[in-house]
This record gives structure tokens, C-alpha cells and sequence, in this order.
């Protein structure tokens, strides 16, 4: 029998923010520890981390004895994929410390997601209004808690905006390992900057993949011929001793003929992010907002 089971109520966009805040977490891998931001979300059915929050930083993931399909509420099945592995690692939210129990899953737009189970066993008095998280339950208070039981919310944007730069620096200690005398992974962090509030924040296609997807933050004509330009609605802060270059993703160039024209970022440059957006093809063809159209892939210069 397949073990369907409901993961989050939700979709990308929230519309009601009111029932879930990020915080922040610290984990201890077997590497290293690593602080990052916690979504609480009472909508979510299980508690989640993301597979390669557990890659990098060591955070030992079980074999499940039976992987799971994650299914949305709304019967659709979720693009997370199966659930294949739990973890178990020891978490800190402010004082308050605890071996906590994780489903691994790819979740690409979060890395940790503190879901009902979690709310249950913790039973955290939480001040939505002021984003004040209390640790008074008898259990917290007995087995969790060093000191303050209080711990606060880190504002959304700041929250995910941390993340993200967790995310790229991850891109780039790959890279970095190769290179004997250059910078290390903590000196590649790459801001990111949401130029407007509907833009989408570059993401990893695949835990796998080199670049982060690019999405078009306007709708664009692409005539035949034409090389438009698209904007992206981001701007970057690259480390000085890197730069981005804008690569095609390569669906779009194989079905369509669009690949992006001369696409390096300097690391001084702080404006929007855009891409040429070249048709090779006879055919023309529309962007729309929120399609991805190239891929960002940040590398270490040489000179
Ligand atoms: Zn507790």
C-alpha cells in the first residue's frame, strides 16, 4: 500500500503570512554546526530539512524503511519527490536545545521547516503579532531550556535572504576546494536583493546543478532575430575575486533557440541583473514574468 500522506497546505505563495515564522536554528552535524533560518509553519504535516543542508554540513540522513511520496494537500504530488530518508541531529533555537527528528526532502525554496509535529512536542507559546517564541511547556522547561525560554522571529526577508547566501557560498566551496591558494568558502558569500517584492530569488533547479535558475521578472516579446532584454528584478554583490557569467538553460536553447548574449557581471556591479535574451530561432517567442530564462553560474577569476 502506498503511504500517501498530505505535506504542506500550502504553495510557494502565501497569501496569509500569518501562520508561519522564520527563526533562528542551529544544527550540529558531524562536520561542523551551521545557523540558518527555521521556517515555524502550522500548516506543514511533518518537520523537514532540505538534502543538501544535510550533504554539506554533514548531518547524518537514515534510510527510511519505506520511502514515502509526498503528496500536497491538494492531492497533487508535490515536487519534492519521495521522502527517502529521515535525520536526526541535535538543534539549537536560543537556549533551548533538542535532538530533533527530520524528514529529508529536496524543498529547493526552504532549508528547514518546523512543521505540527514539532509544534506538538514542543508546544512553544508563539506571539504571532510580535513574533516573540516562548519554550514553556513542562517538557521545554524540564529537558529543552539552558537559560531564557524566549527566542525571536528573524524578519522574512532577512531570513530568506540569509539563506540564500548559505546557498551560493555552497556553489562556491565546491569550486573553491580546487583552488589551492584561493579564497575560501567564506570569503565567496553572495548577496542577493529583491528589487521588487514579486521577484523570484535565483534557485538551485536541482541539488545538483552548477547555477542557480534565473526568472524573468517582465513579460518579454522575443522576435525572431532579436536579442530583447529581459530583467530579472535582482541585483547581486559578488566577492571581488569573482564574477557571474549568464548561461543558457538548455531546454530553452534546444526547443526554442533563445540562449542569453554576453552575459558576464563584473563583481563591483550592483545594478539590476538582466539578460540578453538572443533568438536564433525563425519563430518568435514571449518571456513571461516569472519564467526562468538563463541560469547564474558564479566563478572565481583568475587574474
Ligand atoms: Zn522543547
Amino acid at each position: 500500500m502506498e503511504n500517501y500522506y498530505a505535506v504542506l497546505n500550502y504553495t510557494d505563495t502565501h497569501e496569509n503570512d500569518n501562520d508561519h515564522i522564520m527563526v533562528k536554528i542551529q544544527l550540529h552535524g558531524e562536520k561542523e554546526s551551521v545557523t540558518i533560518n527555521a521556517m515555524i509553519d502550522s500548516g506543514a504535516t511533518e518537520d523537514f530539512i532540505d538534502r543538501e543542508v544535510c550533504d554539506k554540513h554533514g548531518i547524518m540522513m537514515i534510510k527510511a524503511k519505506n520511502a514515502r511520496d509526498s503528496y500536497l494537500a491538494d492531492g497533487k504530488p508535490s515536487a519534492m519527490g519521495p521522502v527517502t530518508h529521515m535525520t536526526k541531529v541535535p538543534m539549537d533555537i536560543s537556549s533551548h536545545r533538542e535532538l530533533a527528528t527530520f524528514q529529508v526532502a529536496n524543498l529547493q525554496n526552504h532549508e528547514v521547516i518546523l512543521g505540527m509535529p514539532w509544534l506538538r512536542e514542543h508546544n512553544p507559546t508563539i506571539a504571532w503579532n510580535n513574533k516573540r517564541i516562548r519554550f514553556n511547556s513542562e517538557r521545554c522547561t524540564t529537558w529543552c531550556l539552558k537559560s531564557s525560554p524566549i527566542a525571536y522571529a528573524v524578519p522574512k526577508d532577512e531570513a530568506l535572504e540569509d539563506n540564500l547566501l548559505t546557498r551560493f557560498s555552497m556553489v562556491q566551496a565546491k569550486k573553491g576546494q580546487k583552488t589551492k591558494n584561493g579564497p575560501t568558502a567564506s570569503d565567496l558569500s553572495v548577496r542577493v536583493k529583491k528589487l521588487s517584492a514579486e521577484t523570484r530569488v535565483p534557485i538551485k533547479g536541482t541539488p545538483s546543478a552548477a547555477g542557480h535558475d534565473l526568472y524573468a521578472n517582465e513579460g518579454t516579446n522575443v522576435p525572431a532575430r532579436r536579442q530583447p532584454i529581459v530583467g530579472t528584478g535582482i541585483a547581486i554583490g559578488l566577492p571581488h575575486n569573482t564574477y557571474g557569467r549568464i548561461e543558457p538553460r538548455s531546454s530553452l536553447a534546444v526547443k526554442h533557440r533563445l540562449t542569453p548574449n554576453a552575459g558576464v557581471i563584473d563583481s563591483d556591479y550592483r545594478g539590476e541583473v538582466k539578460v540578453v535574451q538572443a533568438n536564433l530561432g525563425d519563430q518568435p517567442y514571449r518571456v513571461e514574468k516569472g519564467d526562468r530564462i538563463a541560469q547564474l553560474i558564479i566563478e572565481t577569476s583568475t587574474t
